[in-house]
C-alpha cells in the first residue's frame, strides 16, 4: 500500500503534505486540516505529498490506513506523491540521528515519565514538562551503570538560554510571528524513545526535507513543534519550510476531537451527508471557507481559497453531532 520509499518527490515550486497518524478513523478536524493543505497547494499550482506517520507500532494494525486512503479519495483530496510510510524510512532517520550524535549533541536520558512529571516545570511542545537536564552531564561510568538497568531515550541538547543559536523566529501563516528560546520554551528534547522508535520531531524534519516539502499545514496543537523542528533543520542543513497551523475542531466545552473517541468520524460523516459535496459544503461553511453550506467540490473550493479566510477564523471551532442537521 505504501509507495516505494525512494519515490520521486515534488518538482513543482510548492509542495505541501498531509501527514496523518493512522490511529483511528479520521474525524472532522483531520479532514479540515487535509482540506486546507490540499486547497493551499491546488490554488497555487503546487503538489501534495501524502505521508503516513506510522512509526508507532500501535498505528500499524487495524484498517485505518485503507480507510484513510478511501476517505481522502471519496472527498476528492487527491495526492501527487505517496502514500509514503514512515516505517519504510527508518534508515533515513538513523542516518540523521547519527549525524547529530557526531556533532556531540545527543545524550542518553534515563528519566522515566513519572520522574519527569514530578518535576514542576512549565510544559513544552508535546505537553511534557520542560526537561530540567538531569541526565545531561552524566559520567561514562554512570551511563554504563544506568544502561544495565534500563534502556535510555536519547535527547538533543539545545543551546543555552543566552546563545543566539537557540532563538528561533517563527512566522506562521495563520497565527503570526513570535520568537521562541529553545532552552526556555522547549528544553532538550527526545530524538529517540527508550523503545528505540525515532521521535516525531526528528522523523518529521527528515521527511519534510527529503520529500521536498515547502509548506507544512497542520493543527495548531503542533505550533510548539515549530521551534524544535526549525532547530533540527538548522543543524542538519535542511531547507526551511513555511508553516501554517489551522484551528482545531473541538467538542462543545473545548475538548479536542479524538480519533479514539470516534468523534464525528468519517464513517458517521459519510453516512450523514451521503455525498462529498454535501460534507465539504458543511465543513467549508463551519470553518469560514465558504459563505454558506451549499454543496461544493474540493476543486470548486480551490477557486475561492485564500489564507485570509483561514486567518479570519483562527479560534478553535466548536462542533457537535447535533450541528450536522
Ligand atoms: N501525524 C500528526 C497527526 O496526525 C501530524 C504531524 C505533522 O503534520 O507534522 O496529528
Amino acid at each position: 500500500m505504501c509507495a516505494a520509499p525512494g519515490a520521486a518527490c515534488g518538482s513543482g515550486p510548492s509542495v505541501g503534505r498531509f501527514a496523518p497518524s493512522p490511529s483511528g478513523r479520521m474525524h472532522a478536524g483531520n479532514i479540515y486540516t487535509a482540506l486546507v493543505c490540499w486547497l493551499s497547494q491546488r490554488s497555487a499550482g503546487g503538489s501534495v505529498v501524502l505521508r503516513i506517520e506510522d512509526l508507532d507500532e500501535r498505528t500499524r494494525s487495524g484498517p485505518w490506513v485503507d480507510l484513510l486512503l478511501d476517505d481522502l479519495r471519496w472527498l476528492g483530496l487527491t495526492w501527487d506523491i505517496g502514500p509514503l510510510c514512515q516505517r519504510d524510512r527508518l534508515d533515513r532517520y538513523a542516518a540523521a540521528l547519527e549525524r547529530l550524535d557526531r556533532m556531540g549533541l545527543v545524550y542518553p536520558c534515563f528519566c522515566t515519565r513519572a520522574e519527569l512529571h514530578s518535576v514542576s516545570a512549565p510544559h513544552g511542545p508535546s505537553d511534557m514538562p520542560i526537561y530540567p537536564g538531569t541526565c545531561r552531564f552524566m559520567s561514562k561510568a554512570d551511563i554504563a551503570r544506568a544502561s544495565a538497568i534500563r534502556s535510555p531515550a536519547r535527547r538533543l541538547k539545545v543551546p543555552d538560554a543566552g546563545d543566539p543559536a537557540g532563538r528561533i523566529d517563527i512566522r506562521d501563516r495563520v497565527y503570526g510571528s513570535r520568537t521562541e528560546v529553545l532552552a526556555r520554551d522547549c528544553g532538550d528534547f527526545v530524538v529517540q524513545r527508550s523503545d528505540g522508535v525515532i521521535a516525531y520531531q526528528l522523523a518529521v524534519c527528515v521527511d519534510d526535507a527529503e520529500m521536498g516539502v515547502t509548506e507544512v499545514v497542520r493543527g495548531r496543537d503542533l505550533l510548539g513543534s515549530v521551534a524544535p523542528q526549525r532547530y533540527l533543520q538548522n543543524l542538519l542543513g535542511f531547507k526551511r519550510v513555511s508553516y501554517a497551523h489551522v484551528p482545531l475542531l473541538v467538542a462543545p466545552g473545548g475538548r479536542r476531537l479524538s480519533k479514539r473517541d470516534r468523534d464525528l468520524n468519517m464513517g458517521e460523516l459519510r453516512a450523514r451527508f451521503a455525498s462529498p459535496e454535501r460534507l465539504l459544503g458543511w465543513l467549508a461553511h463551519l470553518t469560514g471557507l465558504a459563505p454558506d453550506a451549499t454543496p461544493v467540490s474540493a476543486e470548486r473550493l480551490a477557486e475561492t481559497f485564500s489564507w485570509s479566510l483561514v486567518r479570519a477564523h483562527r479560534r478553535d471551532i466548536e462542533v457537535s453531532a447535533a450541528d450536522l442537521g
